[in-house]
């Protein structure tokens, strides 16, 4: 007689944390979760983009400076040899050989100094992309979470007064079984299964002839030996 309430109270319980569970599946929280996940990402995307950039600066701003450094002392050694043509073929030579070095070294930085600018170009346009690709699922975001607002007003309404049921079922049944009921829904749900063929129905397993007896003569709440479920002979 008390599993009889116990089990009718499962119903309604039941029910309410199915209503709980699905509203948390929601496809509209999933989209949300996923656009504010993508966010975060594009976020942690374009600081990192910035630090890039930066460093990127630092370096190039340096290059550039040493770069206008070397062409001054390219400008300095051609005024030289203007001014002061080399005396003999030796110091053509070494004077030759210093122009050829710093104009070598030029050659370098310049190819490097232009393989970074587009490297910045690339980085730039990244970012770009990236500020494009945000601001759309930003907006998609705060749209689709005025919708889920609503939707989860509503649920959570609906959700209350069903827990509100649940409450008002749940003072049929006495303190002591419902609170191990609530006690074996901590680790398994439903709490309870209904005893078919000799079956536990929550778990499938064969109960002992022991067990059946202690069910049938119904003078104490039985538990599956298994899964720990509370077990209900319903009489079919
Ligand atoms: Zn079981």
């Amino acid at each position: 007689m008390q599993l009889d309430t116990l089990w009718k109270f499962m119903q309604v319980d039941m029910e309410a944390d199915g209503f709980e569970n699905r509203m948390r599946q929601s496809a509209n929280r999933q989209k949300l979760i996923k656009q504010r996940d993508f966010l975060k990402d594009q976020q942690a995307n374009m600081k990192k983009l910035e630090n890039d950039v930066a460093v990127m600066q630092d370096r190039l701003e340096a290059l550039e400076d040493e770069a206008a450094r070397l062409e001054k002392e390219l400008e300095g050694l051609t005024k030289t040899f203007e001014e002061n043509p080399p005396a003999n073929a030796e110091d053509a030579q070494k004077q030759a050989e210093g122009v050829a070095k710093l104009l070598d070294t030029l050659q370098r930085y310049e190819s490097e100094l232009a393989k970074m600018r587009k490297d910045a170009d690339t980085k730039d346009r990244q970012q770009k992309e990236i500020r494009v690709r945000a601001a759309k699922t930003k907006m998609e975001f705060d749209q689709l979470k005025v919708e889920y607002d609503k939707e989860f007003k509503a649920d959570t309404a609906k959700l209350q007064e069903m827990r509100a049921h649940t409450e008002q079922e749940s003072k049929q049944v006495e303190p002591q079984l419902l609170a191990k009921y609530r006690s074996i829904k901590q680790h398994c749900t439903p709490p309870m299964a209904k005893l078919i063929n000799g079956q536990c129905s929550g778990c499938f397993m064969s109960l002992p002839s022991a067990t059946l007896l202690d069910i049938k003569n119904g003078d104490r709440i039985v538990e599956c030996d298994n899964c720990g479920r509370i077990l209900y002979d319903a009489g079919e």
